[in-house]
């Protein structure tokens, strides 16, 4: 059985060429956005690429390769022009389900499995009269092909699906002897898609695949789904890009990476400026300000925290809506621990990267080692997506959090303060956020539209029988 991959966060279908009445008929089957497998193997795999691309079932990896060889196929040329090898019966049939309904924009796309385990003649029967695709099992098909009645000769995509469970099946010979009957691969395109990774699809790769594009989800992210964009920006649209992009997808907690000290310091300095609520976290902080920082944040009374990749080492933040890198980082691997802030624990995360012209070596490298091509958006797209939604209300973040000078070495504790807040002041539970105690001052949040009530109340009333002094942050 297949799982259907939840609401895919992904890129739209419609940001990639494919021709209208294909999109309608996405859209009419519920696929609005792609799944991360999705995202990353269709752009090249639409541009003609060979591909080797990791992926388990129910990531969306059948949409992955049908899409590019129906995008291909001459429906009113009786030739097979596409064959998936898949290793059981069960996967061809889902298989091939699941290419007619994304043929159903197209006119008569014949779909045809044939699988070991099948009565013969039926399926010779079928072969007469012809089809545009054939599904089948590695054993089966080259039957066919050794009876003579399926021909390759029109082939112009060849798939090889769940290639490592093939392989375990000892599928390796009947492959190869499949692909003898295919014409040579530069005269097709060759897709392959596997679960793992070991040395025999390697091998396979080496051997059938020309050029391929390799496509891998980092491991760590798979629980989560993680839509990463590239803008391309010059170096004086850097930092209101970063405005843009708050404004325009309104994330509610965004680590945005820079890779210098005055880089943090200058777009803290222009997010302020609109009114946005943002921290920096440098090294030059002294321990009590950078535990406030980290306070607000986690707290979830700052929409950005603005960090050199020095300072948010070591940082334990549960729940990050966004990564902003304002700077593309010079080495991949940072770049992977970055983007791992954000799409944890099947949360979904957004990042975005910022890019100019001199950055594209690095990205490069990153694509290189992520094993996909970077998604990259207009920033004018951005602007004009603004704009027709029309004026906004300010970014703000949810909390404001409230200092009280007074911890442990009073012996204040939470349930004191939440005392206070709720009982004495008549607050609601649900409007208090986070408090943490600590020895000299204890935090705590409160939704943004009671903070000054709650503050005027703390200052007039008591926590543990006294009087307390206390702040907005
Ligand atoms: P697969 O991994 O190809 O077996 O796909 C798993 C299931 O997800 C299938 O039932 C597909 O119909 C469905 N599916 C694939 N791509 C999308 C998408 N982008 N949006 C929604 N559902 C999808």
């Amino acid at each position: 059985m297949t799982e259907s991959p939840a609401a895919p966060a992904g890129p739209a279908f419609s940001t990639l060429p494919l021709a209208a009445p294909v999109l309608a008929n996405l859209q009419q089957l519920g696929y609005e956005r792609m799944t991360p497998i999705q995202a990353a193997a269709l752009p090249p795999a639409l541009a003609g690429r060979d591909l080797i691309a990791q992926a388990k079932t129910g990531s969306g990896k059948t949409a992955a390769f049908s899409l590019p060889l129906l995008a291909k196929l001459d429906a009113k040329r009786f030739a097979t022009q596409a064959l998936v090898l898949c290793p059981t019966r069960e996967l061809a049939e889902q298989v091939s389900q699941e290419i007619r309904r994304l043929a159903r924009a197209e006119d008569n796309v014949k779909v045809l499995t044939l699988c070991g385990g099948a009565a013969i003649r039926p399926q010779l029967a079928s072969l007469e009269h012809g089809a545009h695709v054939v599904v089948g099992t590695p054993g089966r098909v080259l039957d066919h092909l050794e009876r003579g009645s399926l021909a390759l000769e029109a082939l112009t995509t060849f798939v090889l699906d769940e290639a490592d469970r093939m392989l375990d099946m000892g599928f390796a010979e009947d492959i190869a002897a499949v692909a003898r009957h295919c014409p040579p691969t530069s005269k097709r395109q060759t897709l392959l898609f596997s679960a793992t990774y070991p040395e025999d699809v390697a091998k396979l790769a080496a051997r059938y695949l020309r050029d391929p594009q390799e496509v891998r989800l980092a491991e760590t992210h798979a629980a989560g789904q993680i839509v990463e964009r590239f803008y391309e920006v010059t170096e004086s649209q850097r930092l209101h890009a970063v405005g843009l992009l708050l404004q325009r997808f309104r994330p509610e907690s965004t680590l945005a990476f820079c890779n210098t000290k005055q880089q943090c310091r200058d777009l803290v300095a222009v997010l302020q400026a609109q009114g946005i609520v943002a921290l920096e976290l440098h090294g030059d902080l002294e321990q009590r300000d950078r535990d406030q920082v980290l306070v607000r944040f986690a707290h979830r009374s700052a929409s950005v925290l603005v960090a050199t990749d020095v300072a948010a080492r070591g940082l334990d933040i549960a729940k990050l809506e966004a990564v902003i890198n304002v700077d593309i980082t010079p080495e991949p691997e940072v770049h992977t621990h970055r983007i791992g802030r954000t799409g944890r624990a099947g949360e979904s995360g957004l990042v975005f990267n910022l890019a100019s012209l001199d950055e594209m070596g690095r990205v490069g490298r990153i694509d290189e080692m992520q094993g996909r091509q970077s998604v990259w958006h207009p920033l004018a797209e951005l602007e004009a997506e603004l704009a027709k939604a029309g004026p906004q209300p300010p970014l703000l973040p949810p909390m404001v959090t409230l200092q009280i000078l007074g911890g442990r070495k009073e012996k204040i504790r939470r349930g004191d303060v939440l005392g206070a807040l709720t009982k004495d002041l008549g607050l609601d539970a649900a409007a208090v956020g986070k408090i943490d105690v600590n020895d000299f001052s204890t935090y705590v949040s409160v939704r943004r539209d009671l903070a000054d009530q709650a503050l005027r109340g703390l200052a007039r009333g008591k926590v543990k029988g006294r009087t307390v002094k206390a702040r907005r942050l």
